[in-house]
């Protein structure tokens, strides 16, 4: 956290340093992320993301939007336009706050992301990749977690509607947020994530988007042994 001296932001551990929240799933055919936060630019550079066929948003928050303009680096490597997709609100938020890249003037001066902006409609397949839609809630601001075969993605997630269990069913590794360990208002605390991972009976629980209270180092003490923080870089095996 910007300005604070605690052991967990002044740890030598680099799993202790923690970008913004999102994911990168590729298989031989196809890449997919979820979510284009500020720091997707030094994320793409150090993870050696090398596709982005396309990107999937739970919802419009500066820390998961931010970094959008940096996809434009694949409409050149990859020469075609990238499939983005939102939910309804996200959706129409995009195209308000990218007006530049959705809306844009016929004399803008620089090469812009070439984006094309899909409202989710069910589940979609990219490559050999189903994709999964979880309506969740952050606070009392319906977003979307995604599945991707036995494993779930849910970040900035509140709690989890009675219609989207049934969604859940058969997940073995779920990567859930978990900001701290007291109550807040729109995440999850490590009790609650962890109360999900216990109801699906996963296999695997990862927390993500902690705040500086969960140290890397200590959290297992508070954690059962199929939990534990996620940390930047971390790569998980998927089966689709
Ligand atoms: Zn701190
Ligand atoms: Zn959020
Ligand atoms: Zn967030």
């Amino acid at each position: 956290m910007i300005g604070c001296t605690c052991a967990v932001c002044t740890s030598s551990d680099p799993r202790n340093r923690r970008l913004r929240s999102s994911i990168w799933i590729r298989s031989a055919d196809a890449g997919i992320l979820v979510d284009a936060g500020p720091d997707f630019r030094t994320q793409a550079l150090t993870q050696r993301i090398d596709r982005v066929d396309a990107v999937f948003f739970t919802h419009t928050h500066a820390d998961h939007v931010h970094g959008m303009d940096d996809l434009r680096m694949f409409n050149f490597l990859q020469r075609r336009s990238i499939a983005c997709y939102a939910d309804e609100y996200a959706e129409a938020n995009l195209r308000d706050r990218f007006a530049y890249i959705f809306n844009p003037r016929k004399d803008y001066p620089s090469t812009l992301p070439q984006l094309q902006l899909h409202r989710l409609d069910g589940s979609v397949s990219v490559g050999n990749i189903a994709v999964q839609p979880l309506p969740i809630w952050h606070g009392r601001e319906p977003i979307m977690g995604y599945r991707f075969g036995d494993f779930a993605y849910m970040t900035d997630v509140s709690a989890i509607p009675d219609a989207t269990w049934p969604l859940l069913e058969g997940v073995r590794t779920i990567l859930i947020d978990g900001l701290r360990f007291s109550p807040h208002p729109t995440h999850m605390s490590v009790d609650e994530a962890v109360a999900v991972g216990e109801r699906l009976g996963v296999e695997r629980l990862w927390l993500t988007h902690m705040s500086h209270q969960i140290d890397i180092q200590t959290a297992h003490q508070f954690l059962p042994d199929w939990a534990r923080p996620a940390w930047d870089g971390l790569r998980i095996a998927l089966n689709p």
